[in-house]
């Protein structure tokens, strides 16, 4: 008997070569599924909940295996929150590995913290989160000069500070960067 909740729905393969949805050479999780809607959007392909492919969370596990210079996770999509429990599955596996997760929603942190209240795997997804990247993007608001995001409402938000401060802390990039974010701590030096 298949368990559950280990499949996710997939636009396409882990790509393991990114260096535009967050800092340094990144994978990305292209999750398939979006109920925004965006006007503008630059993927409506993964709009379809019912598209892309199911593919088998040990799949996902051992591409993240295979990684070897890259120094974060990025989940994208579609929106990973429709598909919170895989994606919090497969992030803390990536965590241990030593990667730095990035998260782009088109929810709010503030409407993710309302869908925690009826389901408490939000809050530990966003426990494994570095940064998020939230809200639906803003077609009027496109700005092309935009660090890691496309309209100006969206935030890119350190998530750990957020949380224990229990008020939105965006992110500091210099900060960021001197914690060593941006590289893959060796493991024997
Ligand atoms: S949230 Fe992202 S994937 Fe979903 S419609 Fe908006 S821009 Fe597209």
């Amino acid at each position: 008997m298949q368990q559950k909740n280990r499949y996710i729905r997939l636009a396409a393969d882990l790509q393991s070569d990114s260096i535009v949805d967050g800092p340094g050479l990144r994978a990305v999780l292209w999750t398939q599924g979006c109920a925004h809607h965006c006007k503008g959007c630059q993927n409506p392909q993964t709009w379809d909940f019912n598209g892309g492919g199911l593919v088998e969370i040990d799949e996902v596990l051992k591409a993240i295996d295979e990684l070897e210079y890259q120094t974060g996770l990025t989940f994208s999509g579609g929106d990973p929150m429709f598909q919170v429990e895989a994606c919090n599955e497969i992030a803390e596996y990536a965590k241990k590995k030593g990667l730095n997760i990035w998260v782009y929603t088109g929810f709010t942190f503030e409407e993710i913290m309302k869908l925690n209240e009826k389901n408490p795997v939000y809050r530990e997804f966003l426990e494994k989160i570095d940064v998020l990247v939230d809200g639906r993007f803003k077609i009027e608001e496109r700005d092309l000069s935009l660090l890691f995001r496309g309209s100006r409402n969206q935030r890119l938000i350190d998530v750990q500070k957020t949380l224990s401060s229990n008020k939105i802390v965006l992110l500091n990039e210099y900060e960021y960067n001197e914690s060593k974010y941006f590289e893959r701590i060796p493991m024997y030096v």
